[in-house]
């Protein structure tokens, strides 16, 4: 079989590999589809820490398959659409005890400290089966609008046209599992006014999922015109530049002029997570959903703004299975869209392209579909 690996900082190589079989507990997938995540490109360049000795690991953890072989005793069965939860703990720390695997004291992660979806087949080991990471989905399911031959001109949410199951867009479960995650900390409820940072395509979910939990208003900040207009094909209510007067007024025209009820900062910048304090209204809820990079992670906030305005600060990182549960229902029964998201696929071959595309952010998700 082929599989893409981690050769070290700029080298990811197509390799041919013997297929592997389950052994006890163990299941095979044959990957339909796998999407390259910012992760990724940061693995790809060598700066992930995960993969600081990893040479040979193939990354891939949005991934969505076909099981084909099941071994002796795994809760599994073969002819299964799956989509895989990435992420599994060592299944006895706090952490793991309370479901929340993301937050494990020794995580592990498929396409993180596991071999990946990058693959024609991948072997999923015991542990990660036995944790009910494998979540089986109906792919003859209609999905309202995912296969949208049209990027962008469909709304992100709603009814959308019956079309389909795109079964490769079920990887982006993944995304919005994380996304989902960062948008129940805000706990957005009916009429709340959101402003989110960022309209990539973890954006545009937060979008997504804040209409659906029944936001009035919902104001993007994103320098990108061509994404700010797809924020607002996705019903932003109005996108903006970062400029901060402008935003204030959009706020308050939006019928919050204290400032909004939910902040998500979905784009990896200092001065957005410092702003956002700022724009923040009383008793606002705060999301800081994008990590900074390595070292550059110290930002100058005025504390002041959550003592005075009593701010919810938050952190969300990863998800859990039960996230990723709700995240590929949201998506195969057609109430977010993830399929418009796609915008081009590779095959495994052509793998280098892919990441290419994936890293120079022209496109809004790239998938590899072996
Ligand atoms: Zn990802
Ligand atoms: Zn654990």
């Amino acid at each position: 079989m082929k599989v893409l690996a981690y050769r070290g900082p700029g080298s990811l190589v197509v390799e041919e590999r013997p297929q592997p079989h389950p052994g006890r507990g163990e299941a095979l997938l044959q990957v339909d589809a796998c999407s390259i995540c910012g992760t990724d490109v940061r693995i790809a360049n060598g700066s992930h820490r995960a993969y600081a000795d990893a040479l040979g690991r193939v990354p891939g953890h949005e991934v969505v398959g076909t099981v084909v072989e099941v071994g002796e005793g795994a809760p599994a069965a073969t002819g299964e659409n799956v989509f895989v939860a990435p992420n599994y703990g060592c299944g006895h720390c706090a952490a793991c005890l309370l479901g929340q695997v993301n937050m494990c004291e020794q995580p592990r992660g498929i396409g993180i400290t596991e071999d990946g979806g990058f693959a024609e087949y991948l072997l999923l080991p015991k542990d990660l089966v036995d944790q009910g990471n494998l979540l089986p989905f109906n792919a003859s399911a209609n999905a309202g609008a995912s296969a949208s031959a049209s990027a962008g001109a469909s709304p992100g949410t709603g009814e959308g046209t019956s079309v389909g199951l795109d079964v490769g867009a079920v990887a982006l479960a993944e995304p919005l599992a994380c996304a989902l995650r960062g948008s129940r900390a805000c706990r957005i409820g009916a009429g709340d006014v959101v402003l989110v940072y960022g309209a990539g395509p973890v954006g545009l979910f937060h979008l997504a999922l804040a209409r659906l939990a029944g936001a009035g208003a919902v104001v993007v900040c994103e320098p990108n015109p061509e994404r700010r207009r797809r924020a607002l094909s996705w019903g932003a209510t109005s996108a903006h530049d970062a400029d901060f007067d402008e935003l204030r007024a959009a706020l308050a025209s939006a019928g919050a002029p204290n400032g909004a009820n939910a902040v998500i900062v979905a784009a990896p910048v200092p001065a957005a997570q410092a702003q956002a304090l700022e724009l923040a209204g009383p008793w606002g809820r705060v999301n800081f959903f994008a990590g900074l990079a390595r070292g550059h992670s110290r930002a100058e906030l005025d504390t002041n703004l959550i003592h005075y305005k009593e701010l919810v600060v938050t952190g969300t990182t990863a998800s859990t299975n039960e996230e990723c549960r709700d995240a590929l229902n949201l998506i195969v029964e057609g109430r977010v869209d993830a399929g418009s998201l796609v915008e081009a696929r590779f095959d495994l071959a052509s793998a280098a392209a892919a990441f290419e595309l994936a890293a120079s952010g022209k496109a809004m998700k790239v998938l590899v579909a072996p």
